[in-house]
């Protein structure tokens, strides 16, 4: 795989800021039981890397105290790793909401009997890929038999009360494009989807969150071998708009790798630029306890202009119209 940050040609992105701590957004691994085309994590079924239960106490440990409202699990397939369901209920003892981003194929592979119940059981929010609501689309980028076993999951997620109106259940779509282009207005897109979904397949969900795709990793990489990396990154640089920089997620959120070490979002960690912080070079979770983040300076790259580009990018979607 071709390595994407020594080929960022120094654009030079405007320097920012954290605000408050809102988020801890946590890998809990990089096995997953997919291996798409986009995948920012180079996740698939044969990586090992797994957070380990004493991690996982620093970061129950870390949300007690920081006050954190929101724990976004991710991975890889974050139920893989076989502390999530302790995880998922220890914080929600806390009082946090849970986020679980979900492939949707996971509901169905052995082992994971009882996990749709159990999500909706504990409130979890879903937040799900779905590129594209034709089934050539999705199987082209995330492996043949996907779409029909996303569809699944997501009539079984709706059976059991998600996305059904007034009980607060969320569940949130994700699209990104399909190749080198920044996505498409997200509020008809949501139409079109909630359209199609519905009339084919009687699926309903809450959002569609439309997220550029991020010049690193396996994404990066195949740009490199058809030769777009150059050109892409030119289109994320022109198309920046400052007014986004307010919005772009590493404000209020922190990002944890499956050793506990943290980063100001979820894409430095996969380019191992980890958060600064008073000089120290990499930080771990448990060193974190009790320190104010607001002000610190977040480290960023020419990859940032995937969050600033054009509608803004950010894990909750596009930031403006
Ligand atoms: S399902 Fe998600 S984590 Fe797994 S390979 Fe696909 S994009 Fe990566
Ligand atoms: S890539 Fe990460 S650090 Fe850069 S702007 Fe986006 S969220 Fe912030």
């Amino acid at each position: 795989m071709h390595a994407t940050l020594p080929l960022m040609r120094h654009f030079g992105f405007p320097a920012i800021r954290r605000a408050r701590l809102e988020t801890l957004q946590v890998n809990l691994g990089y096995k997953c039981n997919q291996s798409c085309v986009h995948c920012h994590v180079n996740a698939g079924p044969n990586r090992t890397e797994m957070m380990s239960r004493e991690t996982i106490t620093d970061v129950l440990a870390f949300i007690d105290v920081a006050g954190v409202k929101k724990l976004d699990l991710t991975g890889g397939a974050p139920e893989l790793n076989v502390h999530f369901r302790e995880l998922v209920l220890r914080a929600r003892e806390l009082g946090v909401h849970v986020i679980d981003r979900c492939n949707l194929t996971i509901l169905e592979e052995p082992g994971q009997e009882g996990l749709a119940e159990f999500l909706a059981a504990q409130r979890v929010e879903v937040i799900a890929s779905l590129p594209c609501y034709l089934e050539d689309n999705v199987d082209r980028q995330r492996g043949k038999g996907v779409f029909a076993k996303s569809l699944r999951a997501l009539a079984r997620l709706n059976a059991l009360g998600y996305a059904r109106e007034g009980n607060g259940l969320e569940l949130n779509l994700v699209y990104n494009p399909q190749g080198a282009s920044l996505p498409p207005a997200q509020e008809p897109l949501e139409a079109d989807y909630k359209r199609v979904l519905g009339e084919r397949f009687g699926i309903t969900f809450n959002h569609l969150f439309t997220l550029a795709n991020m010049p690193i990793q396996r994404f990066g990489s195949t740009l490199v071998s058809k030769g777009q990396f150059n050109e892409y990154m030119a289109l994320l640089h022109r198309s920046h708009r400052n007014e986004n920089l307010a919005g772009v997620m590493c404000r209020s959120l922190i990002s944890v790798d499956w050793q506990g070490d943290v980063y100001d979002c979820d894409f430095n960690q996969m380019l191992d630029l980890p958060l600064k912080l008073d000089g120290r070079e990499r930080v771990h979770l448990s060193d974190l306890i009790g320190q104010e983040l607001a002000g610190n300076p977040i480290t960023v790259r020419d990859h940032c202009y995937g969050c600033t580009a054009g509608q803004g990018s950010s894990c909750g979607g596009a930031l403006h119209d």
